[in-house]
């Protein structure tokens, strides 16, 4: 699996852009596609660890057109590549500043400003966390959310997963490929995930479920030693061992940057007006920075397409105003 986006010409360095996309996951990375075709100047601030969610996926199964399946760092080289072919200039930088109430629009990316008069926003969202004494301490000492990235390192071990939804059980197949016992640590009775999944989960012979039960403390000195959880049918509390502890309890939108510039909800999810536009106008969002409903490579795809074809009318407009 390769993380290293393809080699790109020379680093843009400011200047003004017709649009702007903050976010390279499937809905920035598509809308880049659709702006690039319509000739607007597009930059991505692609982040420095650009791609989103898929980047951390092994194969992707439910995307459209590859029957076989694909790798999610394949799928997104891809579209990278794509959005290239039609002159998206990228930025593998973190946006850290951005003014939406200045016409055109200005985004600070590695300390450099860069002006525009749309702007995207595809920020996606990132894994939550349980909130747990132990879990900030060990993270990366056997605490992780991801476990294509850090299953190898539990080969022949005992690990447990916490979570009862897609992500919680494609982490815990995943880990059967190495790990000697996977234990699903579910706060109800029954799966939140699709039944593909729970099918698959329920007949591997390494998965155990507990159900009923919240992990309350995460254990160890340098590594996970175990977990303390409580039953919350019964009240009970007891240790369980382990090496690793995988938390994949859902996510929350990454839209910090963004705060008082436009209307969110009071999760952080932006809110749109019609279609992607937002409470700014000339500023839209696609993906999971608006979208905690579907949340799927395919349906952020999509939205990154709607919001390119909104802006392209939306700066098509504004040229027309100003004749
Ligand atoms: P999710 O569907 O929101 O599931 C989160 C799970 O974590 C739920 O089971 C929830 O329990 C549990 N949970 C939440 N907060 C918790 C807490 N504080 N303590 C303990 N447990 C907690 O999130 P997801 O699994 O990440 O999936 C997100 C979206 O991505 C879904 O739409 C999913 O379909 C999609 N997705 C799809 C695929 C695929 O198609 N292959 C793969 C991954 C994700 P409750 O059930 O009690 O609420």
């Amino acid at each position: 699996m390769s993380s290293l986006p393809p080699l790109l010409g020379s680093k843009p360095i400011g200047g003004t852009y017709d649009v702007i996309i903050i976010g390279s996951g499937p809905a920035g990375l598509t809308a880049a596609i659709y702006t690039g075709r319509a000739r607007l100047k597009t930059l991505v601030i692609a982040g420095s660890s650009w791609g989103g969610q898929l980047m951390l996926t092994s194969q992707v199964e439910n995307y459209p057109g590859f029957p076989d399946g694909i790798l999610g760092s394949d799928l997104m080289n891809n579209m990278l590549k794509q959005a290239q072919r039609f002159g998206a200039e990228i930025v593998f930088e973190d946006a850290e500043n951005v003014d939406l109430s200045r016409r055109p629009f200005k985004v600070v990316a590695g300390g450099i400003a860069y002006e525009s008069h749309a702007v995207i926003i595809a920020t996606g969202a990132s894994p939550k966390e349980l909130g747990v004494d132990g879990e900030e301490r060990l993270r990366g000492k056997g605490v992780s959310n991801c476990a294509v990235c850090d299953g190898a390192f539990f080969k022949d071990k005992n690990v447990v997963v916490v979570g009862g939804g897609d992500s919680a059980m494609e982490e815990a197949l995943f880990l059967t490929k190495f790990a000697k016992k996977v234990k699903v640590i579910h706060r109800r009775s029954e799966l939140r995930a699709t039944k593909i999944l729970q099918e698959r989960a329920f007949s591997n012979p390494k998965i155990e479920f507990l159900w009923n039960s919240v992990v309350e403390e995460i254990l160890g000195g340098q590594r996970v030693e175990g977990v303390r959880v409580k039953r919350v049918d019964t009240g009970e509390k007891f240790e369980i061992p382990c090496d690793g502890v995988f938390v994949s309890i859902g996510y929350k939108p990454n839209t910090e940057l963004f705060k008082g510039q436009v209307e969110m909800d009071e999760k952080g999810y932006i809110i749109v007006r019609d279609s992607t536009k937002t409470s700014v106008e000339g500023v839209f969002v696609a993906g999971e920075a608006k979208d905690y409903r579907y949340r799927q490579a395919i349906t952020a795809a999509g939205e990154g397409c709607q919001a390119a074809l909104d802006a392209i009318k939306y700066l098509e407009d504004v040229k027309h105003r100003s004749k």
